[in-house]
């Protein structure tokens, strides 16, 4: 008797968690799940064995299954913009886009969603050349005494977004950095966390 063996490999992912997201193809709050890959030893086509990891962990935005590198779980949801004290926010953002291109049209447009977001609905392009033409040193006052009363998570996103709004017309010049760094000290964040935010932002944005 002869017994034919079918034998070999194939990858099997597993997800390791799942939550909310700000998936950038659909442009809005999805589920995600976190996943990741592990090569199994296949018999007759079931996995048996267990084998290395492949590659790595990646998330999943279970609407329209675009695969992401895990950074894009540290871009702010709607949900959690929405929990930003929307003034904070609007100085943080007018802060590092005048620090950087202003005209720039992407920039601009997602600065103006992000506050809309945040809870300002009417919130538009007047409002936003209206922000960008304060005195520095009063919006720095200010967002120190807000910055006091909120949580650190909140502070960081706050930051990540001013980032990725930075980020927006291309890599970040020297004083675009030196503002997120101001902006981060004004938000109460300790250098290595305005470091982290930034950094993360920046791999995202792939600048
Ligand atoms: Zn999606």
């Amino acid at each position: 008797m002869r017994i034919l063996i079918i034998f070999g490999w194939r990858v099997v992912f597993f997800t390791l968690t799942r939550g909310v997201f700000h998936c950038p193809d659909c442009g809005g709050d999805r589920d995600y799940r976190r996943r990741q890959g592990r090569n199994f030893f296949t018999l007759f086509f079931i996995p048996v064995i267990p084998l290395t990891k492949a590659g790595g962990e990646f998330v999943e935005c279970d609407t329209c299954h675009g695969r992401w590198n895990p950074g894009v779980l540290n871009v702010p949801t709607t949900a959690q913009l929405a929990q930003m004290p929307a003034m904070l926010l609007r100085m943080a953002v007018a802060q590092v886009l005048r620090s950087g291109d202003y005209t720039n049209p992407a920039a601009r447009s997602r600065a103006v969603a992000v506050v809309q977001q945040a809870g300002e609905a009417g919130y538009d392009d007047a409002a936003l050349n209206a922000d960008l033409g304060r005195p520095f040193d009063e919006v720095r006052v200010e967002m120190a005494r807000a910055a006091s009363a909120l949580a650190p998570e909140a502070r960081e996103s706050i930051l990540r977004a001013a980032a990725e709004i930075a980020l927006a017309d291309g890599p970040l010049s020297v004083s675009e950095e030196e503002t997120l760094s101001a902006v981060g000290a004004d938000l109460e964040l300790t250098r290595v966390q305005v470091t982290g935010v930034v950094s993360l932002a920046r791999q995202e944005s792939g600048h």
